[in-house]
């Protein structure tokens, strides 16, 4: 979670400039749309979505434009794609190493911390897979809200 939105999102916008002008890639007034709604966004939308909202100011943007730029966003580290949903991908600003909950009803994405799972030591064969880059917690269940709604069976 982030505390002080403001103050990351300048910090962010900083960063998405100077790693564009390393990478030589230019930055459209679309892709900088693009970036400020992911980062400000907090339930790791999916493109779809972000279409849904970034075309009531942009009518003309595109839900390819939009897959082709988190591509990159993603493949430039400033955010990561969340491997879990059924049917569509879905975008995290949060690029900190982090687990998620989710629930299998509303497909909410949930942020957490979990230190001690972090510190876990891997069972023995885990050596066998190669190399292990990242150790990440992924739990299912019913979020508060779908479960207040009695659909909880
Ligand atoms: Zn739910
Ligand atoms: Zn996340």
């Amino acid at each position: 979670m982030k505390d002080s939105a403001k103050d990351n999102s300048t910090a962010s916008l900083q960063m998405l400039r100077k790693i564009c002008e390393q990478q030589g890639i230019r930055l459209t007034h679309q892709r900088l749309e693009i970036f400020k709604e992911i980062s400000r966004a907090k339930d790791h939308p999916s493109a779809e979505l972000l279409y849904e909202r970034l075309k009531k100011t942009m009518p003309t943007i595109s839900l390819d434009t939009i897959y082709r730029t988190l591509a990159t966003f993603e493949r430039l580290g400033l955010i990561k794609k969340v491997h879990v949903l059924y049917d569509q991908a879905r975008f995290d600003p949060d690029t900190d190493h982090h687990h998620h909950f989710i629930c299998v009803r509303c497909k909410k994405i949930i942020d957490f911390r979990w230190p001690e799972f972090d510190a876990m030591v891997l069972p023995e064969g885990t050596k066998n897979f190669g190399k292990i880059l990242e150790q990440q917690a992924e739990l299912r269940g019913l979020c508060q809200e779908c479960l207040k709604k009695g659909e909880g069976r």
